[in-house]
């Protein structure tokens, strides 16, 4: 091989490769109201995006993952959700989460930092904001301070970050 043909094998195969990248980084193009029915005469919903709350969830992108909860991906600001959890999660647990991650949908479209690394998880203000949310919503739904409380534990939260943020939200440790 020469090196003028050693060259074009080097770019053919990068293109594959690229074109390999590409194909694997299409993203998530399952649409959140084919998976979550109804989102959008929720009120609690609609006080996040008030007019713009139809519009927003159409146009809102679901990709599901193989691990954790729920989230918001910080790059273009579609939801991402555990599958299995999905499932076989609490539907109430399930309901609040929706709730909590479309208020960081909400950050992300102002514009919003959503993983500020100067903060930790449970001081981050766009957390702080989206749970109380959340919580305000639990207490509409009739649920005791006990049981939020087991909502916003998680096994990776340690004792003093929940106590935490029970006080930000104001939920009775
Ligand atoms: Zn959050």
């Amino acid at each position: 091989m020469n090196w003028f043909e050693y060259v074009a094998f080097r770019i053919l195969r990068l293109f594959r490769r690229l074109h390999i990248t590409r194909l694997i980084r299409v993203g998530p193009t399952r649409m959140f109201m084919d998976y979550f029915k109804d989102y959008e005469k929720v009120s609690a919903v609609r006080g996040i995006f008030g007019e713009k709350t139809d519009d927003v969830l159409r146009n809102l992108k679901v990709e599901f993952i193989g691990f954790g909860y729920m989230g918001v991906d910080n790059t273009d600001g579609h939801l991402l959700v555990n599958a299995r959890y999905l499932k076989n999660g609490d539907k109430t647990d399930i309901y609040l989460d929706v709730v909590h991650e479309l208020c960081h949908v909400k950050q992300f479209m102002e514009g919003k930092e959503l993983f500020d690394e100067r903060y930790d998880y449970v001081d981050r203000p766009t957390e702080v904001e989206a749970y109380r949310y959340t919580v305000q919503e639990a207490r509409r739904l009739g649920l005791s301070d006990q049981r939020i409380l087991d909502y916003l534990k998680t096994e990776w939260m340690s004792q003093e970050d929940l106590k935490k943020l029970a006080k930000y939200v104001q939920v009775d440790c």
